[in-house]
């Protein structure tokens, strides 16, 4: 066994672990494994171990991955931040956008989606940490913008996406997760589209999914630490 499919075999015990604290079935949490910096090479092992969903956040690094990977057919998740100038290559290459943080960027979306003729499944990035986080929408704004980019035709808001802010306390950490929850399964009841629930990382995936995470995305704890 490769050391990378032994990591992933070690995160999905996690996973099922934190599943059974929480009193949830496995089966309802997406494993994503993120595979920044990561060379084809290894990601390929990674899905011939069962690693279905992969996540990148550049477009420009993501691209010869996805032609050396083209015959495995992974599901590719866009998880980094996306200017609208690049969100008809995002909509070529990515079966999934994770950072929808503004209707502009979602009309933009939208339009190369119209271009090219397909659907798109986006998800919106929420700002649980106020000011430390760099990137999402407030919560407060997050149920109009989920509402306005519904009526984009080509679009379906099936999620929300958080980073909370790297904190030293977890309890801290599980307070944002539970809070992002909160609107997530309010937000959810009345908007059936809206399945996923996509946050915690290596450092705290388990407590995410303790939370009500239904996607995880997960680099280093399966690829190894990063270099640079
Ligand atoms: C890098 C990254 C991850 C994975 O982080 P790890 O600490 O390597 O697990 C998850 N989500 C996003 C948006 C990232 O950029």
């Amino acid at each position: 066994m490769s050391d990378v499919a032994r990591r992933l075999a070690d995160v999905r015990r996690g996973i099922e672990r934190a599943c059974e604290r929480a009193g949830r079935d496995p089966e309802e949490v997406t494993l994503v494994g993120v595979t920044k910096t990561v060379d084809a090479d290894t990601i390929r092992q990674a899905i011939d171990a069962g690693l279905a969903h992969l996540g990148e956040n550049r477009l420009q690094e993501a691209v010869p991955k996805m032609r050396a990977l083209s015959d495995r057919a992974p599901v590719w998740h866009f998880i980094g931040h996306l200017q609208r100038n690049k969100a008809r290559r995002a909509v070529e290459l990515f079966d999934r956008i994770e950072s929808v943080d503004s209707l502009r960027l979602g009309r933009a979306l939208d339009e190369a989606a119209d271009e090219i003729g397909r659907e798109l499944r986006v998800f919106v990035q929420a700002n649980v940490g106020g000011e430390e986080s760099k990137h999402g929408v407030a919560l407060d704004e997050i149920p109009a913008l989920v509402d306005e980019l519904e009526r984009l035709p080509r679009l379906t808001v099936v999620g929300l996406m958080t980073i909370p802010p790297p904190r030293d306390d977890r309890e801290r950490t599980r307070a944002d997760f539970r809070e992002i929850a909160g609107l997530f399964r309010s937000l959810a009841r009345e908007r059936p589209a809206l399945q996923h629930l996509s946050m915690g990382m290596s450092a705290d995936y388990e407590i995410a999914i303790e939370e009500g995470a239904t996607e995880v995305r997960v680099g280093r704890t399966i690829f190894g630490e990063r270099r640079g």
